[in-house]
């Protein structure tokens, strides 16, 4: 990856953008670079090779988190790669890269950052509240409050508590599933997000208010085994 870097900063500085993309599109990058940094991608993505956005659709596209055209020499930089499903990537992060006043990136990297930091998912309405100015931004440019994600995340958080219910019920010998199964179904479902916070939230200060129509879930969810299992 070091030579095809080296190869973009040969380019003239105004033409390097250009040059960078024409190199990504190569068959020799994608059999030597893509095809690999994609397997690896997909083994670190949420649930089942889910985009690191959305946490929705398969991840199919590289994303670069510093657009190519903002930066044409991160463009082999693995830590500037991401999962991202193609609807993510082409039509809401595109080459969008917000910066504070000193030039630090205004997005949440979710390959570097705990999103958690800056953003509060409100579990009832399965969409997130910003803590912070990246978090605000980062709703904003990955469109992480449009209607289809908040409805899956609502799906997602009643599959988990039926399946942490039926755990219980497997720990205690009386349900039908083996607790390996139902641990499974939870980390492979779509919106690994809501299950996150939800581990998060039962350790804190609103778990009452947050909970309060499955209080049954709350000592599950502080359970050593259960918190080992799924906590990322
Ligand atoms: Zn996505």
């Amino acid at each position: 990856m070091v030579v095809l870097t080296e190869e973009i900063r040969a380019a003239r500085s105004g033409s390097r953008t250009e040059t960078a993309r024409q190199i990504w599109r190569r068959s020799s990058t994608r059999d030597d670079v893509t095809t690999p940094v994609r397997t690896v991608l997909a083994s670190m993505a949420p649930g089942a090779e889910r985009c690191m956005y959305c946490g929705d659709n398969q991840g199919t596209d590289i994303d670069h988190h510093e657009p190519l055209a903002r930066n044409p020499l991160r463009t082999f930089d693995w830590l500037n790669h991401l999962l991202a499903c193609s609807h993510c990537n082409s039509h809401h992060k595109r080459d969008r890269f917000p910066v504070d006043g000193e030039g630090r990136p205004l997005l949440i990297d979710p390959s570097a950052e705990d999103p958690f930091d800056h953003l509060l998912l409100s579990l009832s309405v399965g969409e997130y509240r910003p803590l912070t100015e990246k978090g605000a931004r980062s709703i904003e440019v990955f469109g992480l409050n449009r209607p289809i994600l908040a409805r899956g995340r609502r799906q997602a958080f009643g599959v988990v508590v039926m399946c942490l219910r039926q755990w219980r019920a497997a720990e205690s010998g009386t349900g039908p599933y083996e607790p390996d199964v139902l641990v499974q179904i939870i980390r492979e479902q779509p919106c690994a997000d809501v299950c996150q916070a939800m581990l998060r939230q039962a350790d804190s200060p609103g778990t009452a208010v947050v909970f309060r129509k499955v209080p049954e879930i709350v000592p599950i969810l502080r359970d050593p085994v259960v918190r080992s299992a799924l906590l990322r």
